[in-house]
């Protein structure tokens, strides 16, 4: 951590001042309402009166606007849905000012959403354009990290900034991994994430195969946990019912992870791999399939129900 601080900043090289949060749904209601608890100074804004009204009840301040949100803060933080809701809020629309117009000068953008890692690399583009300071620092974790404050953080930063949100991100997570510069943490996440759908979708198929071979699900466990075939989507997340008796596949698939978020960030991954040329197979493959299970009923269970699907299509 620095030794020297700016006037914008705490003695602990945090910014000082309030945070303004924009995007209080499932994962940022949560993340405010833990920053609050913490002593921080805050003012939410989100576009859905409903969400405001929640984060009121979670003794969360809220602004009417999101100008109104940002003057005077010396931290955005963005929780949205997609790249395009935060590059139109950082520019604005005809209907107002963005949020890189209406917030003091050095103010720190730090957008936690999960987006293209084109998008961050822009967005960041934009925020320091306007004299502000720009980290992307995406979550693994989910609802239920983010309610109990143990998210991990992939951050995308200049150093100094990384060392400047690095407390705020403690608060809310329990691993803060500074991956590089802007976007990076954008280029972990959904590295890592194109891991896990593949890897899932091999686990499952295996175990179907399993099936058809006459082979009992906890000896297959038993050998691939223990051997080569080892993995996250096996050992922790399993998608049979037994092995593993907290894995989502105990609770008929009740999410965990859900469907429709493995393939937003496979769309993700998809467009990093056509925008880089990688000649990936199994990643674009992956995309597909978890597509085609988020449309036909997947999109709220847990994405390790994508071995129903298998099974129903061979035959059982
Ligand atoms: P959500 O839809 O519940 O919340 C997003 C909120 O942003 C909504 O309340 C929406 O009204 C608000 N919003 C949209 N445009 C806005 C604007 N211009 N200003 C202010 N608010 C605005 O989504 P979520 O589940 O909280 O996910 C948020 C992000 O976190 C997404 O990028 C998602 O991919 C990522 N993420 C989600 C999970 C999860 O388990 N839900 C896990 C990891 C990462």
């Amino acid at each position: 951590m620095s030794e020297t601080t700016t006037p914008e900043q705490g003695q602990s090289g945090e910014p000082a001042g309030t945070i303004a949060f924009l995007g209080l749904g499932h994962m940022g209601g949560p993340m405010a309402a833990n920053l609050v608890k913490a002593g921080h100074t805050l003012t939410g804004f989100d576009v859905v009166p409903a969400a405001l009204e929640t984060a009121r009840a979670h003794g969360i301040a809220t602004a009417d606007t999101a100008a109104e949100a940002v003057a005077g803060a010396a931290v955005v933080l963005t929780m949205l849905p997609s790249g395009k809701h935060l590059l139109d809020a950082y520019r604005g629309t005809a209907g107002g000012p963005g949020l890189l117009e209406a917030a003091p000068p050095g103010t720190l953008f730090l957008d936690c959403s999960t987006i293209n890692v084109d998008e961050a690399r822009e967005a960041a583009e934009l925020a320091v354009a306007a004299g502000h300071r720009a980290v992307d620092a995406p979550v693994s974790g989910g609802v239920v990290g983010a309610e109990a404050g143990t998210l991990t953080f992939m951050v995308g930063a200049l150093p100094e900034d990384f060392e400047a949100v690095r407390p705020l991100l403690e608060i809310m997570g329990k691993r803060v991994v500074h991956c590089g510069g802007h976007g990076a943490g954008q280029a972990a996440k959904i590295c890592n994430n194109m891991i896990l759908g593949v890897s899932m979708i091999a686990v499952s198929e295996a175990f179907v195969l399993g099936e058809k071979l006459g082979l009992t699900h906890q000896a297959l466990f038993d050998v691939a946990s223990a051997a080569s075939g080892q993995c996250w989507a096996l050992t922790t997340n399993c998608p049979v019912p037994g092995p593993v008796p907290t894995s989502p596949a105990n609770r008929d698939y009740q999410p965990g992870f859900a469907g429709a978020l493995m393939a937003k960030d496979l769309k993700l991954a998809l467009n990093a791999l056509e925008s880089t040329g990688v000649a990936a197979r199994l990643g674009p493959l992956a995309s597909e399939i978890y597509d085609t299970f988020a449309a036909e009923g997947g999109a709220g269970r847990d994405f390790s129900g994508i071995i129903t699907d298998i099974r129903d299509k061979s035959g059982h």
